[in-house]
């Protein structure tokens, strides 16, 4: 079969996955459609631009930046063999996205390698999370700045919860979460920069979240987010791990890139909850990791 190189071209292009090449400096010349509709940035703005460059800066689940060391690409590039990791990509909008990344060398026709390959999969739980936002929509239940539940979705969330552990046994867990210095921040920047930092904190929390667990905002810059079926141990690395994703992301404000951490107080439901005592021991333990020094996780 002798097929058209555009043709080639338009396949690659409109691949379901993100997909772009760059060369041995990690510059990249290529970027296709679905590779700018998951990180936010169109080819014009990275092609040329070195991927090392924080424009992408993946993390891993520790949120220790792979750009400035070994990334699987640069790896691959070095050494010549594939390469499969699960890590996180900024997004242009500054929250952390999840993706699935699978890695390989290009090869001149002599087989020298001369640059890279990344094929990248959001793995994020986008399309159950565009239901949620149109049903809450319908039902007044979302807070309109973040797109989070809001206050009183939470309240009829937790009491759902509630009922869940009552009769079928399945326990959960809330992390209350608040941001670090925040008005100070505000103070600094502006109330309209306070708000994109906001919804970037709000977006790391719905990317990163499993389809049965809720996430919104309990008002100010406070959220909580309510965890299923799980114990201290998995509750914590949880908050853990949103936690390090908020601190490694940032906004870029002219230039500069602007960042927030988060407190976080975590508690399972016990026997003698209610919901005000659930939420009160949250606080309280919300508090502690303040008093600690802050950008922690207190459980309780
Ligand atoms: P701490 O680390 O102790 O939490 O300090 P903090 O400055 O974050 O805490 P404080 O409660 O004193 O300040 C919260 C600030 O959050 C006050 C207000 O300016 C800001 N804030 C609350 N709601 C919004 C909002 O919708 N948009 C913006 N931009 N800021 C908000
Ligand atoms: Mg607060
Ligand atoms: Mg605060």
């Amino acid at each position: 079969m002798n097929l058209e190189k555009d043709f080639y071209e338009r396949i690659i292009e409109n691949l379901h996955d993100g997909l772009y090449f760059v060369d041995q400096d990690r510059i990249i010349s290529y970027w296709n459609k679905a590779a700018e509709r998951i990180s936010g940035f169109t080819a014009s703005e990275v092609v040329g631009k070195s991927c090392a460059n924080e424009i992408l800066t993946h993390v891993d689940s520790d949120g220790n930046n792979l750009c400035k060391g070994m990334c699987p690409l640069a790896a691959a590039i070095a050494d010549g063999k594939p390469r499969e990791a699960e890590i996180y990509m900024h997004h242009k909008d500054g929250h952390r996205i999840p993706v699935s990344v699978r890695v390989s060398t290009l090869i001149d026709r002599k087989g020298s390698i001369i640059g890279g390959i990344e094929l990248f999969t959001d793995i994020g739980n986008q399309s159950a999370n565009e239901l949620r936002v149109k049903e809450l929509e319908k039902l007044a239940l979302l807070d309109n700045l973040t797109q989070l539940a809001n206050r009183y979705y939470i309240e009829r969330e937790i009491q759902i919860r509630f009922e869940e552990k009552k009769r079928f046994n399945v326990p959960f867990g809330v992390l209350f979460m608040d941001i670090d210095h925040f008005k100070q921040f505000n103070d600094t920047y502006g109330h309209d920069v306070g708000d994109d930092v906001l919804k970037f904190v709000a977006n790391t929390f719905v990317a990163n979240s499993r389809p049965f667990d809720l996430y919104g905002r309990w008002g100010g810059e406070e959220f909580i987010g309510i965890i299923r079926n799980t114990n201290d141990h998995d509750l914590k690395n949880l908050g853990n791990r949103v936690r390090t994703l908020v601190a490694s992301s940032y906004i870029n404000n002219n230039d500069k890139m602007l960042r927030v951490t988060i407190s976080v107080g975590a508690t399972l439901i016990s026997e003698s909850d209610t919901m005000e005592s659930l939420i009160n021991r949250a606080d309280k333990l919300l508090y502690k990791s303040k008093a600690a020094g802050r950008n922690c996780l207190t459980i309780g």
